[in-house]
Formats: C-alpha cells, sequence, structure tokens
C-alpha cells in the first residue's frame, strides 16, 4: 500500500509540473483565442497523460480510474480545456471500447488517444437532452452495415475529435432493438456521411469546440458497433455504465479548477493590503478560505470514493461526485473570485476564466437536477418514470 500511494504521489507530481511549467502558461489565450490546443494534446501525450487507463498490452498507462483522477486534478488546477482533454482520453467513449469492445475496437482507439486524439462521444440531441433515451438518430441494419441517420449537438472536441463513439437507435427490418455505439473515424474513407454542424460559442472552457454532428447515410461496418454485454434491449444502462466513468472524470476537473482557484486566493489576501494589513487577517475572509478548504476535501473524498474500486464507478457514487463537486466549484470558483475584489473581475486574472469554466459542470454529463433523481432513485428503491405517462405502464418489478 505504501509503494502504490508513493507511486500515486509521483504521478501526481509529474501531471503538477507540466500543468505549472508547460499548461498554466498557455491557459489565457487558449481561452482568447478559443483555438483548440493541439500543441496541449501532443504534450500530454508525449507525457503519457493520454491513454493513462488503457491497458499495457494496447500500448497504454494500464492504470485505473483512481490514478486518472489525479492526473486531471492538477492538470485542471492550470487549465480546464486540458483537463477536458484528459477525461476524454481516459474516460468516456475509450472507456467503453476498452470495456466491452473488441480486439480490433480497442487496438484502433488505443492508436488513436495514444497518438493524441481525443475522442467524441456523441449522445445529446436538440431535442433529446436529459431525456436521452429519446434519441431519434437511427442505425438501420443493411447487410453486413448498419446506415446512421441524425443530428447531435453539444458535442465537445466537433471538428477537431477524430473517433466517435455514436449513441443510436438500432433498427433491423424497421424493428427497434435498443440502443448501441457505433465507432466511426472522421475523415477516414467512408466516414463521408459525418459531418460537423454549427459551433455553439460558450461561456467558458473556450478552447474546446462545441459543435453540432450530423450524419447522412453514414455507414458504418457491422464489427464497428459496440456491443453491450447485456443486448442491445439493454444496451443504453451498459453503455451509461461506461459514462459513470466520465461523470467522475468530470468531477475532477471542476475539483481541479476549484482548488485552482482556492490557492490563488489564499496566495493574493496574503499579499493584497488594505487597512494597512494583508487582507487575510479579516476574519471574514479567513472563513471563506476555511470552508473553501472543506469542501475542496469534501469532494476529493466523494471522487476518491467512486473511484475506490476496480472497473467502471458506482453509478450513485459517480453521481454523488459529480453533483457535489459540480456545484462547490460554482462556489469556490466564486468566492475565489470575490476575495480577489476588482483583480479577480479581470480577465487578465486566471481565476476570472475559473469561474467561466467551472460553470458548466452542474449541467454537462447529466444536469445537477437529473443527478439528484438517480440518487433519490436508489435511495428510495424505485425508478420513478419522467414522462407524464410514464405511471401508466408503471411497474415496481
Ligand atoms: P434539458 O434536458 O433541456 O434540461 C433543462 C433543465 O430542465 C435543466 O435544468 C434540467 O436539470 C431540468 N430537467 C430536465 N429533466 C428533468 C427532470 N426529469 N427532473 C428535474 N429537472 C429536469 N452531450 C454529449 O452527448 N456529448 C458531449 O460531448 C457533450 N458535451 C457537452 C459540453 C458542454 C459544455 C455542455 C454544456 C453540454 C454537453 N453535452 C454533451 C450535453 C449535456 O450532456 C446536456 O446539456 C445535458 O444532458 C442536459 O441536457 P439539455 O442541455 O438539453 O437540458
Amino acid at each position: 500500500a505504501v509503494s502504490a500511494a508513493s507511486g500515486l504521489e509521483k504521478l501526481r507530481h509529474r501531471a503538477r509540473s507540466l500543468a505549472e511549467e508547460v499548461l498554466a502558461p498557455r491557459a489565457a489565450s487558449i481561452d482568447t483565442t478559443e483555438i483548440y490546443p493541439w500543441e496541449n494534446c501532443f504534450a500530454l501525450r508525449d507525457n503519457g497523460f493520454m491513454g493513462v487507463t488503457i491497458p499495457e498490452v494496447y500500448g497504454g498507462g494500464g492504470y485505473g480510474y483512481k490514478e486518472a483522477v489525479v492526473v486531471i486534478e492538477e492538470i485542471a488546477k492550470a487549465c480546464g480545456v486540458s483537463g477536458r482533454i484528459v477525461v476524454e482520453a481516459n474516460m468516456g467513449a475509450v472507456g467503453a471500447v476498452m470495456a466491452y469492445g473488441s480486439e480490433k475496437q480497442k487496438r484502433l482507439a488505443a492508436e488513436l488517444v495514444l497518438s493524441g486524439d481525443k475522442p467524441a462521444i456523441c449522445i445529446t440531441e436538440p431535442e433529446s437532452g436529459s431525456a436521452a433515451t429519446e434519441m431519434t438518430t437511427r442505425a438501420d441494419r443493411v447487410g453486413n452495415s448498419y446506415v446512421i441517420n441524425g443530428k447531435k449537438h453539444w458535442i465537445t472536441g466537433g471538428g477537431v475529435s477524430r473517433l466517435h463513439l455514436i449513441f443510436a437507435r438500432v433498427y433491423e427490418n424497421d424493428e427497434p432493438q435498443g440502443i448501441a455505439g457505433f465507432l466511426v473515424v472522421r475523415g477516414e474513407p467512408g466516414a463521408e456521411g459525418l459531418s460537423v454542424g454549427r459551433r455553439e460559442p460558450t461561456m467558458g472552457l473556450r478552447g474546446i469546440p462545441e459543435t453540432e454532428i450530423h450524419f447522412k447515410d453514414l455507414v458504418v461496418p457491422a464489427e464497428m458497433m459496440l456491443q453491450p454485454p447485456s443486448g442491445l434491449h439493454k444496451g443504453f444502462a451498459d453503455l451509461m455504465m461506461a459514462y459513470n466513468g466520465q461523470r467522475v472524470g468530470a468531477a475532477a476537473v471542476a475539483l481541479g479548477l476549484a482548488a485552482g482557484a482556492y490557492e490563488q486566493a489564499l496566495t493574493f489576501s496574503q499579499q493584497r493590503e488594505q487597512f494597512g494589513r494583508p487582507i487575510c487577517e479579516f476574519q471574514g475572509l479567513q472563513w471563506m478560505l476555511a470552508d473553501m478548504s472543506v469542501q475542496i476535501s469534501a469532494a476529493r473524498a466523494l471522487i476518491n470514493e467512486a473511484v475506490a474500486g476496480d472497473g467502471f464507478p458506482d453509478k450513485v457514487k459517480a453521481a454523488q461526485a459529480k453533483l457535489f463537486t459540480s456545484e462547490m466549484a460554482v462556489n469556490v470558483t466564486n468566492n475565489a473570485l470575490q476575495m480577489h475584489g476588482a483583480a479577480g473581475y479581470s480577465r487578465r486574472n486566471p481565476v476570472e476564466r475559473m469561474v467561466r469554466d467551472a460553470r458548466m459542470f452542474t449541467i454537462g454529463g447529466g444536469t445537477a437536477q437529473v443527478l439528484r433523481n438517480v440518487i433519490a432513485s436508489e435511495l428510495l428503491g424505485r425508478k420513478f418514470p419522467q414522462t407524464r405517462d410514464g405511471y401508466l405502464s408503471y411497474s415496481t418489478d
């Protein structure tokens, strides 16, 4: 246990050095130019942080989510955008492929991620956000292929990601079979049916494009369907198990942003003087610092609990970690800005960016309200239908 702990500390130290020396100086310009930071992807790749969780046989780091969240937190302290890149290069699509994919799919995903690609995961549609299972993108079986038609939006990495995990409703002879994932590499011959639509101008995390993705008669060989272990009818539930990893990863980015902003506030409060004394001598600010540090530690503990086991994090623990950490990060970054006074409101100060970056995490990847539904459902031992007529076909089985 001692050597495992020191291994983790070494990893943290390596991530922190890269974050402080290479990523932090670039973070402001990534935010203002809104240009995807390829140079950061390559720096992350060269340091082994893309594919931390990919098994060694496929050339990855062979670590678990325990290690990945430590890397993510350290990277996100300096640059939220880079933190999100590390999430998607270790969890989400790549996590699902490594758990459920065929040999060929695993090799494909590993090769792309280890060369610096951040995969995209395509679930959300204009008419199906929180109600994700109401997606209408369809994959029709034709011979030995599927033909995908539909539209996604708010896809992180649209136009920069190569590997796409596309969630679609599968039909055979027009009969619905359930939801499955399909792997498509943008830009490869045969993938012409996948095109990138409008980019959304976002509040924060501006260095990663959020775009629409359109599918027009996109032909995907059947061998590129990600087969959920319990069959297509329960396909969505299985794929969402993998998504619990992504949720904890998102929580780790929010944690890094909060911890980064807190550290800035701690330093600033000891340097800035008013009324002839450092502002940290005012009890009002001391209590803010104390509360921030407690909230950060509590969030880290929930994240560590969610990743304590092997395999994907438990659904409820992942929901608890993301819910608490995302709301904590909104508050803590905001209080860190407050402690800076006007200096914090200036775009010259990284805390201003951290406030905007943190705001996303109570929305993307399951809103705070939907995560509360997940937790309540577990507490009460029942799944509550959310549609108006859901109770008409309600069963407690
Ligand atoms: P809606 O579902 O329309 O919700 C609107 C409001 O209603 C929210 O407050 C919500 O909490 C509330 N609400 C809805 N249903 C309920 C309910 N049953 N009970 C209580 N309250 C409810 N998606 C992807 O597929 N891939 C990505 O890479 C991706 N990246 C994203 C990146 C960013 C920056 C953002 C902001 C979003 C991203 N998303 C992505 C989409 C994200 O997952 C959705 O925004 C999210 O699931 C919520 O859907 P919605 O925005 O349509 O909100």
